[in-house]
Order: structure tokens, then sequence, then C-alpha cells
């Protein structure tokens, strides 16, 4: 069963507090208990999920490097600092063309999140990283591309599930999102109750 968060709304007629409650919300109407109103107030439902359903998640997708060895990096939730860098969150290997590498040792963060409106998890990627030593993002020495177009020095992008994210021009890197199982989802599924004149 889903849960529901008790709600207060203000009356449309009397102005004061009216309590909802999970039948107001199904029956989708309140009728005002205050003395002397008694008035009907029409309901919205809505529904968000609960965040913490990623704590039950077994994974949050992989990078899979194209090159050669062909490689798979797990992911975490939140964000992920990918480089040659030993503080990485996802430490690839010093990739070498030509006798050179040309990733950064902190070259850009992917960071991972949960949309409470949609129930999914969301892949957004920014060339650079915060490093140890300083609270600014740093830009990557070569750039960055997702699919092919160079990202700019402050963008964060959304990065869809099979997307290519390029690091230095020469490293590619495929992108597996993780996928919540939709019976999952369903038990942490809250719903909300608005008043349609609270719009916000
Ligand atoms: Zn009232």
């Amino acid at each position: 069963m889903p849960t529901f968060q008790t709600t207060l709304i203000t009356c449309q007629q009397c102005g004061r507090r009216i309590m909802v409650r999970a039948v107001d919300a199904e029956r989708g109407s309140i009728t005002c208990s205050h003395i002397g109103c008694g008035a009907v107030n029409n309901l919205q439902t809505a529904f968000q999920y609960d965040e913490a359903i990623v704590n039950g998640l077994p994974d949050f997708g992989q990078l899979h490097y194209l090159g050669t060895p062909e490689t798979a990096y797990p992911l975490q939730f939140g964000p992920n600092i990918i480089g040659t860098g030993e503080g990485c969150t996802v430490r690839v290997g010093r990739f070498e063309h030509g006798g050179r590498c040309y990733i950064s040792r902190q070259h850009c963060t992917l960071t991972i999140t949960f949309d409470k409106w949609t129930g999914q998890l969301r892949y957004r990627v920014q060339d650079g990283a915060i490093g140890p030593d300083s609270l600014t993002m740093r830009p990557s020495l070569n750039g960055t591309l997702l699919n092919g177009a160079p990202l700019q020095k402050t963008e964060i992008i959304d990065v869809g599930d099979g997307d290519v994210i390029t690091l230095g021009g020469a490293d590619r890197f495929r992108l597996t999102h993780a996928t919540i199982n939709l019976v999952m989802l369903d038990t942490y599924k809250i719903d909300l109750a608005f008043n349609p004149d609270r719009t916000q």
C-alpha cells in the first residue's frame, strides 16, 4: 500500500485549516469540519516517490570503457568523480595513445540523483571536478564530450541511457542506467493532497 502524508489545507469558504486524511484524498473532496461552515472543498491528488528507495537498490549503473581492454566501472549514488587520480570515485586506467594519456587525474563529475516526481534516477555530467584542495570546479585539461559535443566549462548536462561520454577526446565510455523495478517503486509512492486554490 502506498503511504499517505496527512496534510493541512485552507478551507475555501471560511479560510480555516482542515486536516486531509487518506480517505478524503481517495474521495477527492473534504467537508469543512469547522462550526458554521461545512463547505465542500475539492482536492487534487498527486504523488511523489520516497527517496529512501535508493537505499535498497542493488546498483546505480555502469560506465563501459569502449577501448581496449573493455572495462565496466560501477557507479555510486551522488557525485562520481571520474579520472586517473587516486581519490576518484571511478578511477579509470591511464589509457595511452601514442605514449600519452589524455584523461586528467580528476576529469569530470557524473552525478546521480533520484527524481521524486518521476521515480527515476537522473544522471548528469559536468566537465572537471571539485578537488580535495579546492571548493571550486577545476576543468579537465583536454575537455569532455557528450555524444560527440563538447561540454562548456559550467554546463551540467543530462546523460541518457546508452549515451557516450568522451574524455580528453580520445577515450569513450558508454553509460548504462540502472533501472528501478516498477513493483518496488510502487511501494515507495507517497500520495499528496492539494487544495486547488493553493497551487504554488
Ligand atoms: Zn470552512
